[in-house]
């Protein structure tokens, strides 16, 4: 199964709700990295809520990066994801691990930490960025997302998060949902609404008895939903060889002219993706 994104409204047009698939992009990010199951899962989450705010901008070359730096054993993290919800991520120490919690769940919000920030930067191509932070909440990240549409978007939303991550480490089920309520809502509905996200319960469950689908089937229940929208989603990088010489061109002259002397060559690897680039110095202007 690929992983997608739906968006769907209810009848009236108040809710408008977003789910997304992302169990795939979670393996990859598993594998690229060699990410722990809690890091898995905190990369998985990440790259859900970062893929629906993608799959929310307007204009193609624009992108959405989120950057979460709570202060956790996993370090600093961000995802990236283009207009579509295609979507790329990196975590500083991804190899981190934490015994599960009690309940048996992985310990993500123990693994990214609560003391520190959730920032939003929308890339609008040509114009100035739209740049919004936020204090993290708990770490969990469903939690900081939710806080953020509230304090820094003024949006009263409803976001969910689950990553499920299997004994052998491989993902199971990875997704979630952002729901909004609209300007002019009347208060039975955001009620209403609320039953719903409350009766729904976690998200990995609905996510292995019917994709992204059960997640708006239960959110939306008794709202009249329409499905406005699907698309297919996944793990993306858009590094390319030019990219690259042009990031190596920032180091200075100096320490160029030096790799120059010695005959070297550099190689860089991509921080989000396995490409890696071997660049002789007479690609460097
Ligand atoms: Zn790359």
């Amino acid at each position: 199964m690929r992983d997608e994104i739906i968006k769907a409204v209810s009848g009236d047009g108040f809710v408008s709700l977003t789910a997304v698939t992302s169990r795939v992009m979670a393996e990859r990010a598993r594998d690229i990295h060699g990410a722990s199951p809690v890091a898995t899962a905190a990369l998985g989450r990440a790259m859900s809520a970062t893929a629906m705010m993608g799959a929310a901008l307007k204009s193609e070359d624009t992108s959405v990066t989120v950057r979460i730096n709570g202060g956790g054993p996993l370090g600093t993290m961000i995802a990236v994801s283009d207009c579509c919800g295609n979507t790329r991520a990196w975590a500083a120490n991804p190899a981190a691990d934490l015994p599960s919690k009690p309940n048996g769940k992985l310990d993500v919000g123990g693994a990214v930490g609560s003391s520190g920030t959730l920032t939003v930067i929308r890339d609008m191509r040509g114009e100035a960025p739209y740049v919004g932070t936020v204090a993290l909440v708990s770490g969990e990240i469903a939690e900081d997302f939710t806080a953020y549409f509230a304090v820094s978007e003024q949006t009263p939303a409803a976001c969910a998060l689950g990553v499920l991550v299997g004994t052998d480490r491989s993902v199971l089920a990875s997704g979630g949902y952002i729901a909004r309520l609209l300007p002019g809502a009347p208060p039975e509905l955001a009620e209403a609404l609320e039953t719903n996200v409350a009766n729904s319960g976690a998200v990995t469950p609905m996510l292995l008895e019917g994709g992204a689908d059960m997640l708006i089937e239960r959110v939306m229940f008794g709202l009249g939903a329409r499905t406005i929208a699907r698309a297919p989603v996944e793990y993306r990088c858009y590094c390319t060889r030019a990219r690259v010489i042009d990031a190596i061109a920032g180091i200075g002259r100096a320490e160029i002219e030096d790799i120059r002397a010695k005959g070297e060559q550099i190689e860089v690897k991509c921080r989000f993706c396995d490409a890696s680039y071997r660049i002789g110095t007479d690609e460097l202007t």
